[in-house]
């Protein structure tokens, strides 16, 4: 079986979601940005790496993900979905093969990324958006301040976007233009080939995560981000699809209890 997982604010948290918290935490990620998980947690992943195939999916970019120690040295994952899947590493490489048969697809099936830029820089003002940066060369992003943007006009052109081919996600401070056809799944389904384990539990807190969560025959989501506020309600009923009771830090710990219990039940044919 494969653990699809989100990374930051869904197995890792930084600083700001310590405040207020007294669960003893591992930092994961040493430098100018430091990310924790609770100590319970990062033993609770290793074993669920020892068990299953543990897949990160990230939004990060590849210098992004590099940059956590936790899966360099201690818990190596063999597999990672990074650039909110436009690229696959194996061992730590990209797989070429994956991200050229991306970068064809991408070519044709949604408007061009240039023009994109162009599209969102008319609604865009220095009042609340800083300059968009492109990631790994296929999706842009931006930091945003959240009370000064123009909430109604955001969301006109995020329909526009989508008819477009394209997916618009904010989180937390950042705002992110991303081809639809960029997505976790996509990228999870190349390791589904490779692996031939077609299994696939998943997390993920953020609307870029929603491919893997209805990709994965089970799913936990934290409860905080936008698959929280967005999703919640209409979840409601879906046995396929839970929230976690805490929110916060503790949630990834939570949800890691969940994966590893459903690991468990699946072997004992209980499923
Ligand atoms: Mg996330």
């Amino acid at each position: 079986m494969i653990f699809a997982s989100d990374l930051d604010r869904t197995l890792i948290y930084s600083e700001k979601f310590l405040e207020g918290t007294s669960c003893a935490v591992s930092l994961v990620e040493r430098g100018k940005y430091r990310s924790y998980m609770t100590r319970p947690a990062v033993e609770l992943l290793r074993q669920i790496a020892g068990e299953m195939t543990f897949v990160p999916c990230t939004t990060r970019t590849i210098e992004q993900y590099h940059r956590i120690q936790l899966f360099q040295t201690e818990i190596v994952p063999r597999y990672a979905v990074v650039s909110n899947g436009a690229n696959l590493l194996i061992r730590g490489t990209p797989d070429i093969s994956y991200r050229t048969k991306m970068s064809r697809m991408l070519a044709t099936d949604c408007l061009a990324p240039e023009d994109m830029f162009v599209e969102f820089n008319k609604i865009a003002s220095e009042e609340w958006a800083a300059p968009m940066r492109q990631a790994d060369g296929v999706f842009y992003y931006c930091i945003i301040d959240r009370l000064k943007a123009p909430l109604g006009l955001v969301q006109a052109f995020a329909q526009w976007a989508e008819r477009k081919g394209w997916a618009v996600s904010v989180q937390e401070r950042k705002l992110y233009l991303v081809p639809q056809l960029v997505n976790k799944w996509t990228a999870l389904k190349r390791v589904m080939e490779l692996t031939g384990d077609n299994r696939v539990v998943a997390a993920g807190d953020s609307l870029l995560d929603l491919p893997l969560v209805k990709g994965a025959e089970y799913a936990i989501s934290p409860s905080h981000g936008e698959l929280y506020l967005q999703q919640k309600e209409l979840n409601a009923g879906n046995a396929g699809w839970d929230f976690t009771k805490a929110c916060g830090i503790a949630a990834g710990e939570e949800l890691l209890r969940a994966v590893l219990n459903k690991n468990t039940t699946t072997e004992q044919g209980g499923y």
